[in-house]
């Protein structure tokens, strides 16, 4: 269409390049939470812009009744594994989320596609994973990304859940499609606190290991 009209001269090129060496490599990203109202579902997704990326999503979305708004966004050291945590532990709340004319990246034609980055919990849940898992990315692994000894071994030591939280999330996904959300509330919180006190643990022992070894030749 009007793509061949639209390339860039040399010049251009040119002062792009330097426009990008000049401006700082990202050191880290977002970690967003973005809500429809009117759907009662939250997108979690990783961003290294947010407002772009939420730009993105309306202009390259066609969702009906989607009425978008930022609930908040974490600037973490390692995005992808934040969000790809607290995908994981919300898997059971994962929403079906149908894009009728989703713009395809090559063709920019309108096509069908599904979006898996959204779920079905309330924005102080989805809050509330992403500061949890991000305080456990910021202390589990070295600079290099790889994960530290210490860690390995408190791995083997995340307690079961008890039959309360088992109970609680039975009970939630049947009560959810009454549209009565206590019982996933109940459930979020228990797992949310076992996750929490196993992290707090660890803050506890390995600053404590830090002042005694800290003690000098
Ligand atoms: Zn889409």
């Amino acid at each position: 269409m009007g793509a061949q009209n639209a390339r860039p001269g040399m010049n251009v090129i040119d002062s792009n390049l330097i426009k990008e060496m000049t401006s700082p490599i990202p050191q880290g990203g977002y970690v967003y939470i973005f809500k429809s109202p009117a759907r009662k579902l939250v997108k979690i997704g990783k961003a290294t812009d947010v407002n772009l990326r939420q730009k993105q999503i309306q202009t390259g979305c066609q969702l009906a009744y989607f009425d978008q708004v930022e609930v908040g966004s974490v600037h973490v050291k390692h995005p992808d594994r934040v969000a790809k945590l607290v995908h994981l532990e919300l898997e059971n709340f994962r929403a079906r989320m149908i894009c009728q004319y989703h713009e395809h990246e090559a063709t920019r034609e309108a096509v069908e596609q599904e979006h898996k980055e959204w779920f079905d919990v309330s924005e102080i849940v989805a809050l509330e994973s992403v500061l949890l898992w991000s305080d456990f990315v910021d202390q589990a692994y070295t600079s290099e990304g790889a994960l530290t000894e210490n860690w390995a071994r408190m791995l083997t030591l995340l307690p079961n859940p008890t039959s309360a939280e088992i109970d609680s999330l039975e009970k939630g996904l049947k009560s959810l499609e009454a549209g009565d959300a206590i019982e996933v509330k109940i459930h979020h919180e228990l797992r949310a606190l076992r996750y929490r006190s196993w992290i707090k643990g660890q803050i506890w022992t390995s600053s404590r290991q830090a002042q005694s070894g800290t003690k000098g030749p």
